[in-house]
């Protein structure tokens, strides 16, 4: 092997090395994107009743606990009168 193949392929192992990073780099962002876009399957409130984020228990919207596992709940949106 020859000085100008040892070069050609030291060449070849840094553009593979980049073309691995590249698809990591795309991978994580896909990842990243999806989880910033997912919802939580519970409900945060129905019907005049606040659902707990944790275990699901329907708490009062007057409530800023939930009475079951004592986990704050998150703030329903106020009625406009
Ligand atoms: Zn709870």
């Amino acid at each position: 092997m020859d000085e100008q193949q040892l070069l050609l392929l030291a060449l070849l192992l840094a553009a593979g090395v980049g073309v691995l990073s590249l698809i990591a780099i795309f991978r994580r962002q896909r990842h990243a994107r999806e989880d910033a876009s997912r919802e939580s399957p519970i409900a945060a409130s129905r019907e005049g009743v606040k659902l707990c984020p944790a275990c699901a228990t329907e708490n009062l919207w007057t409530d800023s606990r939930c009475v079951r596992c004592g986990r704050k709940l998150p703030d329903a949106q106020r009625a406009v009168w």
